[in-house]
């Protein structure tokens, strides 16, 4: 098998997810972990919690992105290895929801950085982010 697809086959095989509230409710948080929790067993799906941006391929990112976190956001985001993948979870990480034009909120998070997958819902169910992550495995699995 030639590299690049060796590194293709791994990334699908067992995704590496890094969980970064940029000023969320903490509702989409809860629902977020609540996922790797036993009860879902995405481990079945070689799914795992990576704390280092360097280590990790998908950035699941919930809440608006407040004008405090967009620096670490950027920074976050550039330390991840390419190529690299995010989701956006909630309706506040998808267009800013109820604190979309707060004074405190900046751009929209597809304005900062490129998102691959919406998942909408205030907050969504785990079963709806595990979708969402099972979308961008089927997406990459498609691409070349
Ligand atoms: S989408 Fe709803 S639950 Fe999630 S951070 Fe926004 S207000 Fe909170």
């Amino acid at each position: 098998m030639p590299k690049l697809d060796l590194v293709k086959w791994a990334r699908i095989k067992s995704p590496w997810l890094l969980h970064f509230n940029t000023g969320a409710c903490n509702g989409c948080d809860i629902e977020a972990v609540a996922l790797l929790t036993p009860r879902y067993d995405v481990e079945r799906f070689g799914v795992k919690l990576e704390p280092s941006p360097r280590h990790a391929d998908v950035l699941l990112v919930t809440g608006a992105v407040t004008k405090q976190c967009l620096s670490r956001l950027k920074m976050i985001y550039q330390q991840m290895p390419s190529p690299k993948f995010v989701v956006a979870i909630g309706a506040c990480a998808c267009s800013g929801g109820i604190f979309k034009g707060c004074y405190g909120i900046s751009e929209r998070l597809d304005k900062i950085i490129p998102v691959d997958v919406y998942i909408p819902g205030c907050p969504p169910k785990p079963e709806a982010i595990l979708q969402g992550v099972a979308k961008l495995l089927a997406k990459l699995e498609g691409s070349k």
